[in-house]
């Protein structure tokens, strides 16, 4: 069930302040979402959930998380700058990335953060190039068959992250001579998934891979990282996760493989569980069309937010003030971009659409703004913060031509 936490009042005065379109995001919603989760593993003394920056990049945002306890999950130079820029504690910072550039090692290093690697030859790259640190992580590719409903992973050996169970034990001796001392274990193995067994699935693999690991190298399991990919109910008829419920089936696989061992940090980098239902994209209609089918145009395209383009993903939508009025008329919801699959809905029903009309479109906190683009000289729009208290403060402003031209070379 997509999140109705928030009036129409609330969209339509945030309209009458900023141009659309936008993202307008949640502040207070964000905040009790993470209090939840903390809560669902607060029996783990050494739990860390480290958001995942790609979701939501915006400063703004990920103080909100830093205030919260959380730390921050990058890929990236530029993540890690983010990072950074907020004095981010170096512990509070997971450095994950494939295909991984030495220089962003020697930078994550440089920062004190901690680094994921993802395949064997990483650990000769990071010994070059910055050092290994006391404990190092290692993202495992279980290469377990995905459930089919999965359209963005794909299949376990199919997805290019992470080295087999096998390459662990010889990676882990490479880091050992190198002189490290303790291990962290990583997995992500599925994305927006909404069966509350997921992450305790996750740390069922890890923590048993891991213990063998340490009776064979001697080294000391110092954390498993659940990782990201706990999905949100974009669809009406779709549940939100009980995140109390994710928790304790986690406790249950830790305490059977661990006894009354605490030690092993219990880690996660969720993303589009923590902001993904906090955010909303606002957009104006601006035309209407009756073909062959009915198409009601707006303002915002696939350059505001490519899940639909990209996965065929679905995102609830609907008109501010009509949220009660029958959905007995058919759209096609587009955008103006030059590209047939610029369409936020296809064959949606909705209210009569007019000229003018609000359109608020929901679960848009993650993975939307961040994967915008600049197709067909669309820019970027804004995102708007409201705060605890219902202000709106801007948070970024919307691109210029100015900035599209800006990197152009003469
Ligand atoms: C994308 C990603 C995440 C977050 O994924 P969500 O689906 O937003 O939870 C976490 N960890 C890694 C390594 C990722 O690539």
């Amino acid at each position: 069930m997509p999140n109705f936490t928030l009036d129409d009042s609330v969209f339509e005065a945030a309209a009458r302040q900023f141009p659309t379109p936008f993202y307008l995001y949640d502040a207070r919603g964000i905040r009790e979402t993470v209090r939840k989760l903390k809560a669902a593993f607060a029996w783990n003394p050494g739990f860390l959930e480290f958001y995942a920056v790609k979701a939501l990049p915006n400063p703004h945002i990920l103080s909100i998380l830093l205030e919260e306890g959380c730390g921050l999950d990058c890929s990236s130079l530029t993540e890690l700058m983010l990072a950074q820029r907020l004095n981010t504690p170096g512990e509070n910072i997971m450095f994950s990335a494939n295909a991984m550039p030495g220089e962003e090692l020697a930078f994550a290093r440089q920062l004190n953060a901690r680094v994921n690697l993802d395949d064997l030859h990483d650990v000769a790259t990071l010994a070059q190039c910055g050092g290994v640190p006391e404990t190092v992580s290692l993202r495992v590719n279980p290469g377990l068959a995905i459930p089919l409903t999965n359209d963005i992973m794909g299949d376990g050996k199919d997805a290019k992250f992470g080295m087999t169970p096998a390459q662990l034990r010889p990676a882990l001796e490479a880091l050992q001579c190198h002189g490290a001392a303790g291990f962290g274990l990583h997995a992500m193995t599925q994305s927006n998934a909404l069966d509350e067994t997921y992450l305790s699935q996750n740390a069922g693999t890890l923590l048993k891979l891991g213990l063998e690991l340490e009776q064979q190298t001697g080294m000391r399991l110092s954390y498993i990282n659940l990782s990201g990919g706990l999905g949100i109910p974009y669809y009406p008829h779709q549940q939100p996760m009980d995140i109390a419920r994710v928790g304790e089936h986690v406790r249950k696989v830790y305490e059977q493989a661990l006894g009354r061992r605490k030690d092993v940090r219990v880690f996660c980098e969720l993303g589009r569980f923590i902001t993904g239902p906090h955010g909303f994209l606002v957009t104006r209609v601006i035309h209407r069309k009756s073909t062959w089918r009915e198409y009601a145009g707006l303002d915002a395209s696939a350059s505001n937010l490519m899940r639909p383009a990209m996965y065929g993903a679905y995102h609830h939508i609907h008109i501010a003030g009509k949220r009660e009025v029958p959905h007995d008329q058919v759209y096609d919801v587009t955008g103006p971009l030059c590209e047939n699959n610029d369409k936020f809905a296809i064959q949606r029903g909705l209210p009569q659409v007019n000229i003018g009309d609000l359109l608020i479109i929901h679960d848009t906190g993650a993975h939307g703004h961040a994967m915008g683009y600049q197709y067909n000289g669309r820019l970027r729009g804004a995102e708007v913060l409201r705060g605890e208290y219902g202000s709106f403060r801007l948070i970024r402003r919307a691109e210029t031509p100015e900035d599209y031209f800006s990197t152009l070379v003469n």
